[in-house]
Formats: C-alpha cells, structure tokens, sequence
C-alpha cells in the first residue's frame, strides 16, 4: 500500500518537473538536471520505499539550517537561542536583508539566512566543521555526508550577500564572531552531499522525537525536536510556508540545491530530491509528491482522518 501511494505520488511530482528550473545563482548548482526526482520514506519500524533517483547526491543547502538550530537548541539552550533569533516567519525571501535593516536587529526566525549565520555565530566557538558534519551524519543515518568542494568553492565566491548579512548582525553587535570565519562555516555546511534518503532519515529521527530508531540512542531532547518542527512547519519552505502548511500540513524544509525534508510525527520521514524548484526555491516535483502523499495517507497534521 505504501509502495503504491508512494510510487503514484513519485509520478505525479514528476509531471510538474518541466515548470521550475534549476537555481543557478550559485553556478555551481546550474549544473543539475532538472529532470531528477527521487522520493525516500523511512520508517520507524525499519521500512524504506524509494523512487526514482534516491542515490543521486546532492547538497544540502538550507536543510543544514535545520541542523544547526537543533545543535544550538542541545549545546545553547532555548532562552540563550531565541535571545538571538526570533520566532517568526519573516514573509520575505530566504536571503533578504530588508527587515533585518529597518524591523529588527536579530534575525526573524532561524530558517531564513540571517538566521541561519546568527545560530552558526553561536555554534563556532564549541564546534569545529568537523564536529557538525559528525553530527549531520548521525541524524541523517548517512555515514557517507562529504563535503561538495565544487560547490563549497562556487557558493563563497558568490556569497557577498551573505556576507553582507553578517556584517550587518555584527554592526547591530548581535554577530560577535569572526564575519568570515562564521559564514565560511555556513557556506561548508550549505555544501553538504547528502540523497534523498539522508533526507528521510534526518526527517524520521525528528519524527521518532529525536531517538535514532536504529540503535536508540536519543540523539536531540524531545524539547529540542519540538521547536525545530514548530519552525519548519512555521518558517521551512520559504515565502511559501503558509501555503504548504495549508495544503501539505507536514514540517518540511527545503532547500534551493532541490531536497525537501519531511517529518510526520510518529510515523515517517520522508526525503525528496528534485532540482526544478518554484519561484520561491522550492523543489516543485518534490513539492507535489508530497501533496499527493499527504492528502492519500492522511498526513495533514490536522487532517482528522487516519491514514
Ligand atoms: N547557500 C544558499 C544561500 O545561502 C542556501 C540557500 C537555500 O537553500 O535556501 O544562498
């Protein structure tokens, strides 16, 4: 049954594919055939039903946002994390440095950039690159998590931008690092090699309540899993994240090198790859396959019905 749904939902994302295209702002990633779709959902009982193009590595880009609140939520806590980043979705577009300048000083929420680097800021003077890819690997259930020099090495030569919003935290003296230094890490973990199925495991350790369901050992506070749910399904698919959650109802993250992470709770993670993103930078065959998976199984959080 699952198989079935799954494969269906895998077809219908594919007829979407020819609608977005492939981010090129970071030359490095117009590389990518938009004609990929890959669908992996894992769950906690051990099962794995894949489609298409699950083996085809590609990285990880704005997911690794989800990875760095969890490790600051763990190593920070919650009131020293949200002393930095609010909490609220910011209605602009991933990279935007507009309310930063004119509505805030800290960052609206820890799914946009701004975010993203204040949360590294936190994280770089207890974890090396090293440590975070360790821990990506182990929530991910993906020993094989390398570093993409290609596109490491074309996202710092493209990313004055972001640049540019670390030097704006740290003349508001909310960045108190190294701009450099911090963003670099950033750019490392955005350049992460990841599939679709590290995307399905890193989704069903945060469904299992942060315990990897292999070996048992809790990996996040239940807590921790929580808050990072909350804001993916709040804040994680870009300036589109009230339309998902209306018509998916599943914290998802996406991420502009085409996965999109997804978490039902209790019962599966689910991981898509699909290049061809929507004007918003969201997978649009992985966007679809997920709509069609969520309204066959009944995974719309508030969908009253069982699957
Ligand atoms: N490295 C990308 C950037 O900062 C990540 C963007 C994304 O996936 O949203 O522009």
């Amino acid at each position: 049954m699952l198989q079935e749904t799954a494969k269906a939902a895998w077809e219908y994302g594919r007829q979407f594919l020819m609608n977005g295209r492939v981010a090129d702002y970071i030359p490095e990633l117009g590389k990518a055939n938009p004609v990929y779709l890959g669908l992996c959902i894992k769950t906690p009982d051990g099962k794995t039903v894949e489609y298409g193009d699950v083996e085809q590595r590609f990285t990880m880009q704005s997911i690794c946002k989800v990875v760095c609140l969890a490790a600051a939520l763990q190593q920070e806590g919650f009131d020293k994390v949200f002393s930095h980043v609010m909490m609220e979705p910011s209605g602009d577009a991933f990279n935007s440095i507009l309310k930063l300048d004119t509505a805030s000083n800290r960052p609206f929420n820890p799914m946009i950039n701004a975010g993203a680097i204040e949360i590294i800021n936190l994280l770089a003077p207890t974890f090396a690159f090293s440590d975070l890819l360790e821990f990506v690997r182990a929530i991910c259930m993906d020993d094989d998590i390398v570093l993409d020099e290609a596109v490491y090495r074309s996202e710092s030569e493209t990313g004055d931008r972001n640049r540019a919003i670390g030097y704006l935290l740290k003349s508001k003296d909310v960045l108190t690092g190294d701009v450099l230094q911090t963003v670099d890490l950033y750019f490392k973990l955005c350049s992460l090699s990841i599939t679709a199925r590290s995307l399905a495991g890193l989704g069903l350790v945060l469904a299992n309540g942060g315990v990897h369901p292999e070996n048992g050992i809790r990996l996040l506070s239940a807590q921790t899993v929580r808050t990072v749910k909350t804001l993916m399904f709040t804040c994680g698919m870009y300036d589109r994240s009230g339309e998902f959650a209306v018509r998916v109802g599943i914290p998802c993250k996406s991420g502009v090198g085409g996965g999109i992470m997804a978490s039902v709770e209790n019962r599966m993670g689910i991981g898509t790859f699909g290049p061809s993103l929507d004007e918003k930078g969201n997978s649009i065959g992985g966007g679809h396959a997920l709509e069609y998976l969520s309204r066959e199984l009944h995974l719309h959080i508030f969908d009253s019905e069982t699957g």
